[in-house]
């Protein structure tokens, strides 16, 4: 399998006639690079829970998420990369035919079992794999947590960070912003685009995961450019993928990033960032998503 090592991350500078008139700088952080598969902030979320499961002599990783989500094909990936058993355990029936994310994690070698909704909102833990639970370790659904919020805090590490007035990125639990604005300098801003119909609950989240220090710092959820909720999408974001693409050569997908790309340029064609603005766009992957698109939708 492609190794997991790097030493740096490309940045990628997007240059548009838009920027120029409002005076703004935008560069995108390219984790979606690392890795075809462990792509992006999943690498960084489970960095720790792998050190943690290691040092406490577990062989085994178990988590939780749905048929579509990014964080079970990396769980799977990293967990066969790095010599652990891994399962996971998904909400709802066995569909009859298995989504791409699923056979990749089976391809991968996670052992997947099927929960009832009601089942799965209790975290029940399936009978088959009641005996050996001593040995694994558990992770959250979506990697929410502290151990995700330690390793995404490192992200910035691959960047020039002062040199940025604002850093925003896609939000699905919350854990990669949180560990953003534990790392972030008191005169920046993060900005977290929203990529569900959350409301409040998630800026609960956001905080639970937060230590008291950095609560006062500069951060801000956005709630308006979810396009329907979770996975939801419109004609008018797909246009506006290709259309991103073709003018900087960034591929993007329709679950996470399309959803951030499209509120920041929005955000600059409205005038919301101040001139001289430098905001930094973390890439953070989820590429494989777009193969639940029908074929052609995309001209990447
Ligand atoms: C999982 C994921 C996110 C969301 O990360 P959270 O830490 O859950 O908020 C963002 N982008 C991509 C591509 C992802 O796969």
């Amino acid at each position: 399998m492609q190794s997991l090592l790097f030493e740096s991350i490309p940045i990628t500078e997007i240059t548009l006639p838009l920027l120029n008139e409002r005076s703004v700088c935008v560069d995108v952080l390219r984790l979606d690079t690392i890795h075809a598969v462990i792509s992006g902030n999943k690498w960084f979320k489970l960095k720790y829970h792998l050190e943690e499961a290691r040092s406490e002599g577990k062989d085994h990783l178990v988590t939780f998420g749905g048929a579509f989500s990014n964080h079970i094909v990396a769980t799977a990936a990293a967990g066969a990369m790095s010599g652990f058993r891994t399962s996971g355990i998904i909400r709802g029936e066995r569909p009859r035919i298995s989504s791409h994310t699923l056979q990749m994690a089976e391809h991968f070698g996670m052992t997947l079992f099927f929960s009832t909704r009601a089942d799965y909102h209790k975290k029940f833990i399936p009978p088959e794999l009641n005996h050996e639970i001593g040995n694994a370790h558990l992770i959250n659904e979506g990697g929410y947590g502290h151990l995700g919020v330690k390793g995404a805090a490192e992200i910035l590490n691959y960047c020039d960070q002062e040199s940025y007035s604002h850093i925003a990125c896609a939000v699905g639990t919350s854990t990669m912003m949180a560990g953003l604005v534990v790392a972030s300098s008191p005169q920046q801003e993060v900005l977290g685009i929203c990529v569900m119909k959350a409301g409040e609950s998630l800026d609960q989240a956001l905080l639970e995961l937060l230590p008291p220090g950095a609560r006062s710092k500069k951060f801000q959820l956005l709630h308006q450019f979810h396009f329907g909720g979770y996975a939801k999408h419109t004609t008018e974001l797909i246009a506006f993928m290709n259309n991103f693409y073709k003018h900087t050569g960034v591929p993007s997908d329709f679950v996470y990033t399309g959803k951030l790309f499209y509120a920041i340029i929005n955000r600059i064609e409205c005038g919301l960032f101040p001139p001289g603005s430098r905001i930094l766009l973390i890439h953070s992957g989820g590429l494989q998503g777009n193969l639940s698109l029908p074929k052609g939708s995309l001209i990447f």
